[in-house]
C-alpha cells in the first residue's frame, strides 16, 4: 500500500479499491492540477494485467451474494452511499475541482449532490420496478429481470464524479458487481468515492474501483470474458476499440459519446436569453459533451444576437476554479489545449473568420479564450468536428427548413437546443432535430427517469430510468401453462 497524500484539506489514497481492500501496483502515474500544472497533487498506482485480473476476480466472488440480495437490501447499501456523499461533498468538491478544475461552488451545489441522488434514484428505482406479469394462451407469463454478473465502467475525465455514480449506481441496483475504472487525467474524486464504499460497509467486492491508463488497464478489463456488462462514456475512437472488444465476447456494451450540439435561434425566440445562454456555452472551458457548441441563428436577428452575445461572453471570468468569481475553468491536460488551439490554428488557415479570443489566455495557463468562428462553409472542420473546448461556431438561416437542415448535418446527435417563442415550432422543431435530448428554452434540466444517450456517433444505447435497469439485466420470460 502507498502513502496517503493531502489535496487540499482531503487525504486521498493513490491505491486501487479490490475486494473491500486498497491494493498497489508497482508502478505510477502522475496527477497534476490544470489550475496550476507545476502543482503534482499525486502519483496513482497505474494498473496493469495482474490489476484487471485482481478486480475481475473479486467483482465475479462477490457477484453471486451482491446477486442473490432484494433490491431492498441492495437498496440501504446505496442510500448509506449517498448520505456518506452529502456528508462528504466538500471534501470531493475540493478534491475534483484540484484534479480537473471544474467550479467549486459549481460541483458543491449541484454536481456533486447530484451524485448522492443518482445512488438515492437508482435504489428507489430498482424496488420500484416491477416484473411484468399477464396471462395469454393458457400460459401464466411474467418478466424476470436477472442481474448479469460484473459490470467494467469506464469514464472520461469531464465531471468524473458525477458520471460515475450515474454510471455505476444502475449497475448496483440491478445486483451487478462493479469495477469502475476513471480517466487517467482526473482520477482522483474516484479514490475518495472508494472511501465512502468502504464506510457504507459495502460487502467486499462488489464495488471496485482501479486506477490507469486506458491502452492499459482499461483495455485488459474490456477484454476480459468474465465481465457480462461494458458501459463506456467518452471519445469515438475508444468506442470502437471497446466495442471490438465487446462484440469478440458478446457482451452488451454502451456507448456514451460526443456531439456537436446545435443552438438553434428562431427570430420569435427571447433573443436575449438565447445570446446568454449561448455565451453560457463557454462554461467548464466547453467540456460538456451536451454544449450546443453551433449556433445556428436566424437571419433576421443575427446583429441582435451577435451584440448580445459578445456582452454576455465579455462577462466571463477566467481564473481559478475554487474562487467564487470565476466562470470559465481552465482545460484539463497541455495536451488538449494544444488539441483545441490545432483546431483553431487550422480554421485560420481554411479562412474561416475567428471572431473573437482564438488565443491561449496567459501563457503558461491552460486556459483558451471564449472562441467565436464564423465558418467558411458548413463542411469547415470546426463545424463538423467535436472540439470539447470554447471554441463556438456561428452560422445565419432564412427559413425553419434551412435552419433544421444545418442543425442535422454533423455525424452526432447527442442533444439540442432550441430557442423559440411558439409552441408550435417547439413540439415540430423539437421532433425535427437529431438529438437523443433536446431542450427548448433551456437546457440541461435532467429528469433522471427520462432516457439519456446520442443517435449516430453520439452513442449507442440509453441510461437513464429503467433503461439503464434492463441494460444492467439478463431478462427472462417466464411461461408456466395455467
Ligand atoms: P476517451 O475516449 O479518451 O477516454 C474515456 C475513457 O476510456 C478513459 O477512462 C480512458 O482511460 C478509457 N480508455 C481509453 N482507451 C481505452 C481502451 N482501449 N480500453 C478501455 N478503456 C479505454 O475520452 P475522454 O477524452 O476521456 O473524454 C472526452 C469524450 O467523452 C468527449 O468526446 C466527450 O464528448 C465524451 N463524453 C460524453 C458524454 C456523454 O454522456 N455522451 C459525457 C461526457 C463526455
Amino acid at each position: 500500500m502507498r502513502d496517503r497524500f493531502t489535496v487540499g484539506h482531503v487525504s486521498v489514497s493513490p491505491d486501487h479499491y479490490i475486494g473491500g481492500e486498497r491494493v498497489s501496483s508497482p508502478t505510477t502515474f502522475e496527477t497534476r492540477s490544470p489550475m496550476d500544472w507545476s502543482m503534482l497533487l499525486g502519483n496513482i498506482s497505474r494498473g496493469d494485467a495482474d490489476t484487471a485480473e485482481q478486480a475481475v476476480a473479486a467483482a465475479e466472488a462477490a457477484f453471486p451474494a451482491w446477486a442473490a440480495l432484494s433490491p431492498k437490501e441492495r437498496a440501504a447499501y446505496m442510500h448509506r452511499l449517498a448520505d456518506l456523499i452529502d456528508e462528504h461533498k466538500k471534501d470531493i468538491a475540493t478534491v475534483e475541482c484540484l484534479d480537473m478544475a471544474m467550479l467549486q461552488e459549481s460541483l458543491e451545489l449541484r454536481l456533486v449532490p447530484r451524485g448522492a441522488l443518482n445512488f438515492r434514484n437508482y435504489a428507489d428505482l430498482a424496488v420500484e420496478h416491477e416484473e411484468r406479469v399477464w396471462d395469454s394462451k393458457g400460459t401464466h407469463n411474467r418478466v424476470i429481470r436477472m442481474p448479469a454478473g460484473p459490470a467494467v465502467i469506464i469514464t472520461p475525465w469531464n465531471a468524473p464524479f458525477m458520471l460515475s455514480t450515474w454510471k455505476c449506481a444502475p449497475a448496483l441496483a440491478a445486483g451487478n458487481t462493479v469495477i469502475l475504472k476513471p480517466a487517467e487525467w482526473s482520477p482522483l474524486s474516484a479514490s475518495v468515492l472508494a472511501d465512502l464504499i468502504d464506510k457504507a460497509g459495502f460487502p467486499p467486492g462488489v464495488f471496485n474501483i482501479v486506477q490507469g491508463l486506458g491502452s492499459e488497464l482499461g483495455n485488459h478489463l474490456v477484454n476480459d470474458p468474465r465481465v457480462k456488462r461494458i458501459s463506456f462514456t467518452g471519445s469515438v475512437p475508444t468506442a470502437r476499440v471497446i466495442g471490438r472488444a465487446a462484440a469478440e465476447n458478446i457482451v452488451p456494451f454502451t456507448a456514451e459519446l460526443g456531439g456537436k450540439s446545435c443552438l438553434l435561434v428562431f427570430a420569435d425566440a427571447d433573443i436575449d436569453a438565447a445570446a446568454k445562454r449561448a455565451a453560457g456555452q463557454f462554461d467548464d472551458s466547453g467540456q460538456v459533451c451536451m454544449a450546443g457548441t453551433r449556433i445556428i441563428v436566424e437571419e433576421s436577428v443575427a446583429a441582435e444576437f451577435e451584440a448580445l452575445f459578445h456582452k454576455y461572453a465579455d462577462q466571463h471570468v477566467m481564473g481559478d476554479s475554487r474562487d467564487a468569481d470565476t466562470t470559465m475553468s481552465a482545460m484539463i491536460h497541455p495536451v488538449h489545449v494544444d488539441r483545441v488551439l490545432g483546431f483553431i490554428d487550422r480554421a485560420r488557415a481554411n479562412g474561416d473568420d475567428i471572431v473573437r479570443g482564438g488565443k491561449l489566455y496567459k501563457e503558461g495557463g491552460l486556459w483558451v479564450e471564449p472562441t467565436l468562428i464564423k465558418p467558411k462553409s458548413n463542411q469547415s472542420e470546426v463545424v463538423q468536428s467535436e472540439i470539447f473546448g470554447p471554441v463556438l461556431t456561428f452560422q445565419t438561416f432564412k427559413t425553419e427548413e434551412e435552419g433544421v437542415a444545418l442543425a442535422n448535418s454533423t455525424v452526432y446527435g447527442l442533444s439540442g437546443i432550441i430557442y423559440t417563442g411558439s409552441r408550435e415550432r417547439a413540439e415540430r422543431v423539437g421532433r425535427a432535430v437529431r438529438g437523443g435530448t433536446v431542450w427548448v428554452n433551456t437546457f440541461l434540466v435532467r429528469d433522471l427517469t427520462a432516457p439519456f444517450g446520442g443517435i449516430g456517433q453520439s452513442g449507442l444505447g440509453r441510461e437513464g430510468g429503467h433503461y439503464a435497469l434492463e441494460f444492467h439485466s439478463d431478462l427472462k420470460t417466464l411461461q408456466i401453462l395455467e
